[in-house]
């Protein structure tokens, strides 16, 4: 199940009425603390992300894990961050489960790269801008800059990139962006902590991404495109807590 990027009032019906039912509630380290406290009393809570220190529970570790509780009989939710399968692992966890006959239901939740956007009053598409969007990974498994990733084509094809897991390496993609033709005064924004309390929103460009190398703090959603600039007049957000500060 998806519990969206950290704003509670983005789950969907489904997954209150799950977060209510479930025995046992495995959750990853992306899972706003506001959300598990949804769950039914009494539910058991499991970290399925890093522990205090220790390293964290492997893959398949932690399928295990959901097909021995199942088995057991219990009613398991595995909570994640944004939506499960937008890279979220949640197809290599549900293979496991179909594999081991385990029956199952896929709940979508609100991704970072969609709720994330309009958190910070950025549209992922608009007419007069972009009738494509792409959405990619900053890092690769290895934790390096997507290596099968061809980033020529993606400059020339994708109008709006929504680059996710993106702070480690995003100057080193904004310089294949421009070595590939995206122009540096392209306007880029970084959106951390989307959608919670400390949601914070950096509009630079292409250009000053590489020069500024600002601190990023994590988890953070990278957009580059013309959609970018439409923020002077869509950011809500700020536009309400300027609202709620005035004196009256
Ligand atoms: N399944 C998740 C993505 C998991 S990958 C989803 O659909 O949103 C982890 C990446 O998601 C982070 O590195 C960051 O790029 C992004 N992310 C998740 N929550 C976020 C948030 N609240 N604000 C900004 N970025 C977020």
């Amino acid at each position: 199940m998806g519990a969206g990027p950290g704003d509670p009032g983005l789950l969907t019906a489904l997954a209150l009425h799950a977060l209510a039912r479930a025995d046992v509630i495995a959750y990853d380290a992306l899972v706003d603390p506001r959300i598990l406290r949804l769950a039914r009393p009494g539910a058991a809570l499991e970290n399925a992300g890093k522990r205090g220190g220790r390293p964290s529970p492997s893959q398949p570790d932690i399928s295990a894990r959901l097909i021995r509780l199942a088995r057991a009989g219990k009613r398991v939710l595995r909570l994640k961050g944004g939506d499960p399968c937008v890279f979220g692992r949640g197809a290599e966890e549900a293979l496991a489960l179909a594999k081991a006959d385990i029956p199952f239901r896929i709940v979508p939740g609100i991704t970072a790269g969609i709720g994330g956007l309009a958190y910070a009053g950025i549209p992922v598409t608009h007419r007069d801008t972009n009738s494509a969007v792409t959405f990619l990974t900053g890092h690769d498994s290895d934790g390096q800059v997507p290596g099968g990733l061809d980033w020529n084509a993606i400059a020339r094809g994708a109008p709006v990139l929504v680059l996710y897991m993106a702070s480690r390496h995003l100057v080193r993609i904004a310089e294949r962006l421009m070595a590939a033709g995206r122009r540096p005064d392209e306007p880029t924004a970084i959106i951390s902590k989307a959608t919670t309390p400390e949601q914070s929103v950096l509009v630079s460009t292409l250009g000053r991404i590489v020069k500024e190398r600002v601190d990023i703090p994590v988890p953070a959603i990278a957009v580059v495109g013309w959609v970018v600039a439409l923020r002077s007049n869509l950011d809500w957000v700020g536009a309400l807590e300027q609202h709620l500060c005035k004196p009256s």
